[in-house]
């Protein structure tokens, strides 16, 4: 068995926001592979990037070429990555939350502009501007995103600036659409929005971004002077997937990747494809979310149907059911929404349950550990541990 990832961990990206606004650090989120699959004997791992998916030669290929690895059984999972609907420019500006790179650099961005607006008392201004964020995108990521920052200046950092009046810190979150958490409750939805706003968010519904710059986004026809921007707008599948179209293999509109009941490639024998980038219907006709639960429970099932089909019992294997575990978003100190097996609830309640199943799903009982003291930390002392920076390049 042979794992290929382009980096050497695996990656809890429901809480990548904590890591970009200084309340965790990537160690407590993410765990390298190998760590995690050391007692499996029968298994290889590559750090490399796969660049080229062989159907009919039946084998990929990493490590710059150098390495063409064929397979009996191939399971694609590669994700999706952050989409900026063709205006690739704005990437240096806008920056997107996939990986620990991303939310360093959000991070290092964020806390540098503070530290700026401390040397600047005479200059209003731009002093205004380095205390802007503009969160683009009011799904989970956005919002989370929004509430974190908020609080990051205005009651975590205020006590620390002297010069600078953190209470002025400033976050404008932008959707294009009519509501925020556009997959959840409609009242769940209002209720983020509530919360976000008594926070001192700025919320802008119905509002396209039309251009994107250094320091400032131009949205609904009114700019907005900010140095820190975090794109939460869109994802979509890696360009490599495209290259599996001109394979014969079926891409729904979006780009994923079309699979059976049974996560399997149709025409391809032995090919499967899971997570965000695999676009399935279960047995029961519901549509698998690009979600945790969707990407775990079709990995689980892949492998059952794998071990049938090595036994010569691939039929005994039932299609895929999806069991929702509910979603759920946190909002800021004490608040969240949570839909869960029908029951919708916000505010604390919801906040203790956010916070105990995202405990739960972290990867091993060292990183729950230290996120539960880190969390417990935060809340009585209300001082983040992620919070250094180096001095910036000449
Ligand atoms: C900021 C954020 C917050 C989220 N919050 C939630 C949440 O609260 N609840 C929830 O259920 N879901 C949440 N999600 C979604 C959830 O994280 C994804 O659904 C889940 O990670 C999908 O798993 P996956 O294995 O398909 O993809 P990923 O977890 O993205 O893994 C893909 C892997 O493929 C590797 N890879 C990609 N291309 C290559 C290549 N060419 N060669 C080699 N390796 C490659 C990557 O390095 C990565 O390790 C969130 C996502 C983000 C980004």
């Amino acid at each position: 068995m042979v794992l290929v990832d382009r980096t050497n961990h695996h990656l809890f990206q429901p809480l990548l926001y904590q890591v970009a606004t200084a309340g965790l650090s990537g160690s407590d989120i993410a765990q390298p592979v190998r760590t995690i699959l050391r007692g499996q004997r029968n298994l290889h791992v590559h750090m490399a990037q796969v660049e080229e998916i062989d159907l009919a030669g039946r084998s990929v290929v990493f490590d710059f070429q150098r390495y063409r690895l064929e397979y009996d059984y191939l399971v694609i999972a590669l994700g999706v990555r952050t989409n900026y609907f063709g205006n690739d420019q704005w990437a240096k500006h806008a920056l997107g939350l996939k990986s620990l790179a991303d939310a360093y650099a959000i991070r290092e961005r964020l806390l540098a502009a503070f530290e700026r607006a401390e040397n600047l008392p005479d200059n209003h201004a731009e002093r205004t501007r380095q205390l802007t964020t503009v969160v683009i995108g009011g799904g989970p990521t956005g919002v989370e995103m929004a509430g974190a920052c908020v609080e990051l200046g205005r009651r975590v950092l205020k006590p620390e600036f002297k010069s600078a009046n953190l209470s002025e810190t400033r976050v404008v979150l932008i959707d294009a659409g009519q509501r925020l958490l556009s997959t959840f409750d409609p009242e769940l939805s209002e209720r983020a929005k509530r919360d976000l706003e008594r926070m001192g968010v700025q919320v802008k519904l119905g509002v396209r971004v039309e251009e994107i710059g250094e320091g400032y986004v131009v949205a609904g026809g009114e700019r907005y002077e900010a140095a820190t921007i975090v794109w939460g707008a869109g994802v979509s599948p890696p360009p490599l997937v495209k290259t599996l179209g001109s394979q014969g293999v079926a891409l729904d509109k979006s780009g994923r990747i079309e699979v059976g009941t049974d996560c399997a490639v149709a025409g391809q024998r032995g090919v499967f494809a899971a997570g965000d980038i695999a676009s399935c219907t279960d047995g029961a006709g519901v549509r698998v979310p690009g979600l945790c639960q969707g990407a775990i429970q079709m990995g689980d099932h892949i492998g059952r149907v794998i071990m049938a089909d090595v036994a010569g019992k691939r039929d005994a294997v039932k299609p895929i059911k999806y069991r929702d575990k509910g979603t759920m978003a946190t909002i800021g100190r004490s608040s969240a929404v949570a839909d869960v097996g029908g029951w919708k609830t916000g505010g604390f309640v919801a906040w203790v349950l956010w916070l105990l199943v995202h405990l739960i799903f972290l990867i091993d009982l060292r990183s729950k550990m230290t996120v539960m003291l880190k969390w417990i930390a935060a809340y009585v002392f209300y001082k983040p541990t992620g919070r250094l920076l180096d001095a910036p390049k000449a």
